[in-house]
């Protein structure tokens, strides 16, 4: 069963925050710091939060910081843990505490049934077609071929990220335990991971991360801008 509105708790540090509006439509999820020394789309997501990001057609649902713990340490994952994007689809009766939170996330896919699942990272390295891996800058698809909107938001996206290095490319990268891949072979929904590069400052990185998620909500349609 899909959430009803309102805040739902995974761990006392880890809110889902569901937003219905009064027109149906379909369902987006937008998530951050699964990777917890990726700062930018955590603080791009809660100052979304703060701004009161409402969905004009159907369920938006965010959540702001995946991995809490890593988060604090601000660090990939914290110290004797798993890289939390790397342990989907989980598993319900592992003892490791990511491989849970992941097969829990998992389920909570399923009952939504997403049209769109965004991940915002981000990455020390610019990226650079001849440097693989290099993500900064990128929108990362996983399948082939690559969805349409991807194409049509980097188009919007560039054109407000106009300043030396700030352009972005689409990147086609699966990682078939992530938590987008994992999620689009599941519900069929297309699946993103937004890659700022950190080479910017944070407030630059910040604006990036909340003009991505403005951008594909306007374009699936769950929030008109
Ligand atoms: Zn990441």
């Amino acid at each position: 069963m899909p959430l009803p509105a309102g805040v739902h708790w995974f761990s006392p540090t880890l809110p889902i925050h569901v937003f219905k509006a009064r027109a149906e439509g379909p369902t987006a999820v937008v998530q951050a710091g699964i990777h917890g020394d990726e700062v930018a789309g955590v603080h791009a997501l809660e100052e979304l939060l703060e701004e009161e990001v409402r969905p004009s057609h159907g369920t938006l649902i965010v959540v702001p910081v995946m991995n809490p713990p890593a988060y604090r340490a601000r660090l990939r994952m914290p110290i004797g843990g798993l890289d939390l994007n790397r342990c989907f689809p989980g598993d319900a009766d592992a003892p490791e505490r990511e491989l849970r939170l992941a097969r829990r996330f998992m389920d909570l896919m399923l009952d939504e049934r997403p049209v769109l699942c965004l991940t915002l990272h981000e990455s020390k390295k610019r990226f650079r077609p001849d440097i693989v891996p290099s993500f900064g800058q990128t929108l990362v698809y996983g399948v082939e071929p690559r969805p349409p909107v991807v194409d049509r938001v980097l188009s919007r996206l560039n054109e407000r990220f106009t300043e030396d290095e700030e352009s972005f490319d689409p990147l086609h990268y699966p990682v078939s335990t992530s938590s987008t891949e994992v999620t689009v072979q599941a519900v069929g929904c297309v699946g993103l991971c937004f890659e700022t590069w950190m080479g910017f400052d944070e407030g630059r990185r910040i604006k990036m991360h909340k003009a991505v998620v403005e951008l594909l909500l306007d374009d699936v349609g769950v929030r008109k801008l």
